[in-house]
């Protein structure tokens, strides 16, 4: 912990960060966790550990009016989503956070909420650190695959169909919502408490050939995939899952909604509807790759769509 942080540091560790998730460290091999200087794993045998590391900054990443237990749940999960899209199972997690004063009420909340996260996805918190500033919460997700068996985005190829998990769109609908204090209804959970889709990562693992998780909006996220598979993508308006009728770019293309987009062979379809009723999740065909470098939406006419070059993050 920085020296900067007006309090008895050890206490402050020891109450609210030092036994979450506790109940999972033996299964996932950790012998030292919070506590410590650092954590210690054991490690096995044909196996590759995944990492990934997400930073949440207030009024960027998230509303400054949610409450504690929500900012903790949602930075872990969607930390924890890059691992769903590698296909990897997770095992550990660690967690940096920056805060402006130190609320004993506030910090509480924000323990229920890692704790909810841990035991949702049956994983422990094994470190982090403590830091006085904006308030800020920066999540390291830890994983495992067997080896090679990672799901990339460089790995996608032409004549392919493009799928994606879920609704698209939800996320943009509830955050809306709670932006215009419309109260916080059908949508917002979407914005709240996203999912990391682990099991359905881990179940595309066999069969998909790149994989993303929808951060920042489908069309950049995808474009990402083409990108560094050396590929294009032809997708249409009409055929994107939306929970409302008016297919808007803004709605299908705001992000925060955490869904998978992935490649997969085009005889493999049947085996991923089985999937999709297995986990009860959707998954919708939306387009297929091309041999051409460009990403085309089509709309409802079968237009093609004029895209600008998307958004970035600074
Ligand atoms: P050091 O000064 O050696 O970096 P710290 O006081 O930062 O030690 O941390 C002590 C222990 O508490 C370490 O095991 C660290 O991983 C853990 N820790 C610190 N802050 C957090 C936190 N916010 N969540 C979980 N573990 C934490
Ligand atoms: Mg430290």
């Amino acid at each position: 912990m920085s020296k900067d942080i007006a309090l008895d540091e050890h206490l402050l560790i020891q109450k609210y960060f030092s036994n979450i998730g506790s109940a999972f460290l033996a299964e996932h091999n950790v012998e030292i966790s919070v506590g410590d200087d650092a954590s210690v794993i054991s490690s096995k045998q044909n196996i590759q550990q995944i990492n990934s590391l997400d930073t949440s900054i207030e009024g960027v990443h998230f509303l400054s009016s949610m409450s504690s237990t929500d900012i903790a749940y949602r930075s872990c999960v969607i930390a924890l989503s890059d691992l769903a899209a590698c296909g990897a199972r997770p095992k550990w997690y660690s967690i940096a956070i920056t805060l402006p004063q130190v609320e004993d009420s506030w910090l509480n909340s924000f323990s229920i909420g890692l704790q909810k996260f841990s035991d949702e996805y049956r994983i422990p918190l094994i470190g982090g650190d403590t830091t006085k500033g904006k308030l800020s919460i920066t999540v390291q997700v830890m994983g495992e695959v067997d080896t090679n068996k990672a799901i990339l985005r460089s790995t996608a190829k032409e004549d392919q169909l493009i799928f994606v998990s879920g609704v698209i769109g939800n996320a943009y609908l509830g955050l809306k919502e709670l932006s215009d204090n419309l109260g916080t209804d059908s949508y917002s959970k979407a914005y709240l408490e996203p999912k990391a889709h682990i099991d359905l990562g881990l179940k595309l693992s066999d069969i998909a050939s790149a994989c993303i998780d929808i951060s920042d909006g489908l069309l950049q996220d995808l474009n990402l995939i083409c990108q560094s598979s050396n590929i294009g993508a032809e997708i249409y308006l009409e055929k994107i899952p939306t929970s409302i009728s008016e297919k808007s770019l803004e709605l299908i293309n705001s992000g925060d909604d955490y869904e998978l987009c992935f490649t997969v062979d085009e005889d493999k379809y049947d085996e991923l509807m089985n999937i999709s009723k297995t986990l009860n999740i959707p998954i919708t065909l939306i387009g297929k790759t091309s041999f051409s470098k460009d990403l085309i939406l089509y709309d409802v006419d079968n237009q093609r769509v004029e895209l600008n070059s998307g958004y970035s993050h600074f």
